[in-house]
């Protein structure tokens, strides 16, 4: 239960997030500041962490796994240039905090985590938060959604070897896809443009996230 002192204290820190972290930095996109000046990042994290929430550094979910540093869901947002026509497709819905950035831009959002547990709390947070704009799919995202479909953005919230091959089928002609393409310890976030059936690949910066498990991404060893 968050007190009022906290909710104030989190204000604040959200605000010095937005203000010193991203702004401060290179992230020009308005609505992506307003959104994340908007959502309690406090509710992705587990208890143990919150007093740590808008530090700018990935902390731990469980299982391992990790929400993304603040200032890099909000650089890969940007580079998504999303609106609200767009169709998402993300893989590794992990805590939930991205997916709930991306919902607040885009027309709907269609998530892959495949961890159970992590989907689950990640769903009971952007329910209490209202959210309805997000599909659920708990799998192996490398294989892309499970559906027949095709997307205008996909965002890969884990490091790929190579973007795989299923999510360049679902991507729409001139759609773009963000991504940590690299090895399993650093990486370069590219963002690619589909042009003709084929990627165009930009390099943003260097980074370090955990790996993508699945057929077409790295084996779990
Ligand atoms: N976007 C998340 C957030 O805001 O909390 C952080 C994502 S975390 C860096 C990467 C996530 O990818 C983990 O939750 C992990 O379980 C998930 N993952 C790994 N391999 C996957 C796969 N093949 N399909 C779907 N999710 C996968």
């Amino acid at each position: 239960m968050v007190s009022f002192d906290e909710k104030d204290r989190f204000a604040i820190e959200r605000d010095v997030m937005i203000r010193l972290h991203l702004a401060g930095r290179d992230i020009t996109d308005r609505a992506v500041l307003e959104v994340m000046r908007e959502l309690p990042r406090e509710y992705f994290v587990p208890p143990n962490y919150e007093a740590e929430a808008y530090a700018d550094r990935p902390l731990p979910v469980g299982l391992g796994q990790t929400i993304s540093q603040p200032y890099i869901v909000a650089l890969m947002t940007q580079c998504l240039n999303l609106n609200r026509r767009c169709d998402v497709l993300e893989l590794g819905t992990g805590s939930g905090y991205q997916t709930a950035v991306l919902a607040k831009l885009a027309n709907q959002v269609y998530t892959i985590e495949r961890h159970n547990q992590l989907s689950e709390s990640a769903q009971a947070v952007l329910a209490r938060l209202g959210i309805d704009n997000v599909q659920y799919y708990i799998g192996d995202g490398s294989c892309g959604w499970c559906e027949p479909k095709q997307f205008d953005r996909i965002l890969i919230t884990a490091a790929v070897p190579d973007i795989p091959e299923p999510l360049v089928e679902q991507l729409c002609q001139d759609g773009l896809i963000v991504a940590p393409v690299g090895g399993e310890f650093t990486q370069d976030l590219v963002v690619c443009r589909k042009v003709k059936g084929r990627l165009q690949s930009k390099f943003i910066c260097g980074c370090r996230f955990v790996k993508l498990i699945g057929k077409y991404a790295f084996d779990e060893t």
